[in-house]
């Protein structure tokens, strides 16, 4: 059944110049492009976006390089996109990324990874509903 997911192209891509490189790998995968923007965001608003993950080690730094340059959040769909999408990025450590997956050709390091997809339901609707206002996906 189709199924709408929530990526982020993230700052590191963005400066190397990757984002319509990784555009297409994601249009070539099947998925539609429902939504897209490129802004950039403050601590505060990657703090509220990564909120899951405040307890961890690494959340400062996160959310220092999330709000360090441009991003593009991305709205996608297709049958089945959330673990596509995901199957599509590879490992969150590139290092351990399948080869073909955008983690593995466009990441440099395991924060530094490229690219966020959403990793279930509830989590892709938080999130799209975080960056994209409903008139903005009709
Ligand atoms: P994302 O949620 O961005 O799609 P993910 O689901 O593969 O990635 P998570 O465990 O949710 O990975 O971690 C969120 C993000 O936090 C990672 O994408 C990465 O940028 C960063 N991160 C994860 N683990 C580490 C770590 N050990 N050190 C530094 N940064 C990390
Ligand atoms: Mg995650």
């Amino acid at each position: 059944m189709s199924e709408r997911t929530f990526s982020i192209i993230k700052p590191d891509a963005v400066r190397k110049g990757y984002t319509a490189a990784i555009l297409a790998e994601i249009e070539k995968a099947g998925f539609k492009i429902v939504g897209l923007k490129k802004i950039s965001i403050s601590k505060v608003q990657a703090e509220g976006f990564y909120a899951v993950h405040s307890a961890r080690p690494f959340f400062d730094s996160l959310t220092t390089f999330m709000s360090s340059g441009s991003i593009v959040p991305l709205v996608l769909e297709k049958d089945n996109a959330i673990a596509d999408l995901r199957k599509l990025m590879g490992a969150t450590n590139p290092a351990n990324a399948e080869e073909g997956t955008i983690r593995k050709k466009f990441a440099g390091s395991i924060e530094e990874n490229a690219i966020h997809g959403s990793d279930a339901p509830e989590t892709a609707a938080f999130e799209i509903g975080y960056f994209f206002a409903g008139y903005e996906l009709a």
